[in-house]
């Protein structure tokens, strides 16, 4: 069989479940925009499917989509440059993860963690959606042949089931249609943990607002949750070694690192030997000084909100004009009458 060369393109999502927060602004957002300028087709998503996975309350979910349509812009990214829309206005999403939940097995998705984590201890009662996500975010990147997938670290797992549902697929059909995506998972701050407790990442679907940073929060909220974030009574080291077994210590000092743009050695240089009663507001500085322009960009970009669906809207055309194709070839290759 040729090899098929794909077009390189990148996908990525984010949920509209609640705020926007530092971990998803340094984990994925900053770096979506870095890649729009890159060599790359860009298309990015508001997984507004994946959402509802968990409970949402409607309004809610209306505003919250609005909300990471406007943080995606007031970021940097360029909905001329970039495909930015919702992911439901986008059916094939939806019609292609239903093939690929009769390629994937149930025994990959028993092993995939983060259903583990959410479900909690009471899997028995968890959506039947949630349990599948994976499969479907499978479709939102294969269904744009996507090839490279700028993510945090938490979705590594999930990526490499995106690359055996394809390779299953494949195989099965005897085709070499879908590409084997790359995760692109790095950066500064791959993985921001909670202020409240260093083992966990930081997360929207945490149920304490002082775990994280919201794009949304004002100064005084910032200075207030990182006064408050969980550290250890010891000074900051002056090389990274130091960091080791201090999980707290070691987050604050790379969400210091990942703003700032120095290094992790680089930063000790500088704050070594402080204590944190020191530490904690220069780091509030630097976390108003560069979430603060983009807070008050989403505040102007909601004011529209007419606007911001314009946006979507007309992102989702263009989406379809890549996912239509590819799924009608799927089906063509599965077998449908009529595809
Ligand atoms: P939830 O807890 O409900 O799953 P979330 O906070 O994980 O929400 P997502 O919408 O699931 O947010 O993730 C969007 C992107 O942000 C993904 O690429 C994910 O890997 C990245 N991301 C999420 N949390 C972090 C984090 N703490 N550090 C770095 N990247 C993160
Ligand atoms: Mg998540």
């Amino acid at each position: 069989m040729t090899q098929t060369q794909f077009t390189p393109r990148v996908f990525s999502g984010i949920q509209p479940s609640g705020n926007l927060h530092l971990g998803n602004y340094l984990g994925a957002l900053k770096r979506f925009v870095d890649m729009q300028e890159e060599d790359f087709e860009t298309v990015y998503c508001i997984v507004d499917l994946h959402a509802i996975t968990v409970w949402q309350d409607p309004e809610q979910l209306r505003q919250k989509t609005r909300e990471v349509c406007a943080g995606f812009i007031a970021s940097g990214l360029d909905p001329a440059k970039s495909i930015l829309f919702n992911q439901s206005q986008v059916p094939e999403h939806a019609q292609l993860a239903w093939i690929f939940n009769c390629v994937a097995r149930i025994g990959w998705m028993q092993r995939m963690t983060q259903f583990k984590d959410k479900a909690g201890k009471n899997a028995e009662n968890a959506s039947l959606g949630l349990f599948a996500y994976p499969s479907l975010m499978a479709s939102d990147i294969l269904v744009y042949h996507a090839t490279h997938v700028p993510v945090g670290e938490d979705q590594k797992q999930h990526l490499e089931l995106t690359r055996d549902i394809a390779a299953k697929f494949n195989h099965d059909y005897g085709v070499d249609f879908f590409p084997i995506t790359e995760p692109v998972i790095g950066g500064a701050a791959p993985r921001v943990m909670s202020l409240r407790d260093g083992s966990k990442k930081m997360s929207s679907s945490d149920a304490s607002d002082m775990s994280r940073i919201n794009l949304t929060d004002d100064t005084d909220a910032i200075a207030k949750k990182i006064r408050k974030a969980k550290t250890d009574p010891e000074a900051l080291p002056s090389e990274a070694a130091g960091l080791e077994d201090r999980p707290e210590a070691r987050n604050l000092v790379r969400i210091y690192s990942a703003l700032s743009g120095l290094d992790v050695d680089q930063v000790l240089a500088e704050v070594g030997g402080k204590q944190f009663g020191a530490f904690k507001p220069i780091l509030a500085d630097l976390a108003v000084e560069k979430l603060s322009p983009i807070t008050t960009e989403m505040d102007r970009l909601l004011a529209d909100p007419a606007e911001i669906d314009r946006i979507m809207s007309d992102g989702a055309k263009r989406a379809r004009k890549i996912t239509a194709p590819i799924l009608r070839r799927t089906y063509e290759i599965v077998g449908m009458v009529g595809a």
